[in-house]
């Protein structure tokens, strides 16, 4: 099986200090991958190099095979930034259909088509008949899923996720992982940041473990067979006791 993502020996720096150093990791069709590891340890600079929004200083990028310069597809890829919902009173008022609709701008269709795949979307994430409401009046677990609708609405192979569920309470939180892992078992892949060591704990297939360095990448039930690395990068929960 060929990986979706691929990073080799990837290298970056915003100025002189180095953020990441010879990261190398492979995301498979199917992975449900957590990216965890210290605040300023490079996630986020991680999935903005993948999604083309950065460029590496060394290193290669391979999304679905192709070298990430010549990549188009981007409607492959769904992408979840993050904070994205604390953006949300600083916009337009926008829709939940407007906004969900902004992940299709780069697939142009009629505008029936757009209209079902929006509605699909937002029936997915379990929000359907909340196309005509303002972003702005929903509650901060509903406006994630209506970002994650737009990210799915292009119909995506990979889901990209970064700590998607900052300031959202916890009976949220738990429905909006529980929707992750049924779009895992339906096939999506999915490669999420996240410091809910928890969430690591109860939904995810695979652990990635980032320092600046990928400091380890495997199976979660190996992940726990590692305490110190499971020790240090659950920031001192110990998880040990909950792993299968
Ligand atoms: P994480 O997601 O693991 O918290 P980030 O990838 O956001 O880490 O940041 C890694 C490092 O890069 C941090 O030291 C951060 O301060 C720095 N950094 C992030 N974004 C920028 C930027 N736009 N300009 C300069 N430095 C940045």
């Amino acid at each position: 099986m060929n990986p979706v993502i691929e990073l080799e020996k990837v290298s970056f720096a915003y100025e002189e200090e180095p953020v990441l150093e010879e990261v190398s990791l492979r995301i498979y069709p199917g992975d449900f991958c957590a990216l965890i590891g210290p605040n300023g340890s490079g996630k986020s600079t991680l999935l903005k190099i993948v999604v083309g929004l950065l460029q590496p200083r060394s290193g290669r990028v391979r999304l679905f095979g192709q070298d990430l310069s010549s990549f188009r597809q981007w409607w492959r890829i769904g992408y979840v930034p993050q904070k994205v919902t604390a953006l949300v009173d600083r916009v337009l008022p926008l829709t939940v259909y407007e906004t969900v609709a902004l992940g299709l701008l780069n697939k142009p269709m009629e505008k029936p088509e757009q209209a079902q795949r929006i509605a699909e979307a937002l029936e997915t994430v379990g929000l359907p008949g909340a196309s005509g409401r303002l972003l702005r009046e929903l509650s901060g677990g509903q406006q994630q899923r209506v970002f994650l609708a737009r990210a799915l609405v292009g119909q995506p192979e990979v889901l990209l996720l970064d700590e998607p569920t900052t300031g959202v309470d916890f009976a949220a939180q738990e429905k909006f992982y529980d929707l992750l892992g049924e779009l895992n078992r339906r096939g999506l892949t999915i490669l999420i940041v996240t410091h809910d060591i928890a969430m690591v704990d109860r939904h995810v297939k695979q652990v990635a473990c980032l320092n600046r360095r990928l400091v380890f990448h495997g199976e979660h039930s190996e992940f726990c067979r590692h305490p110190e690395i499971c020790g240090f990068f659950s920031g001192g929960h110990h998880i040990l006791g909950h792993c299968h």
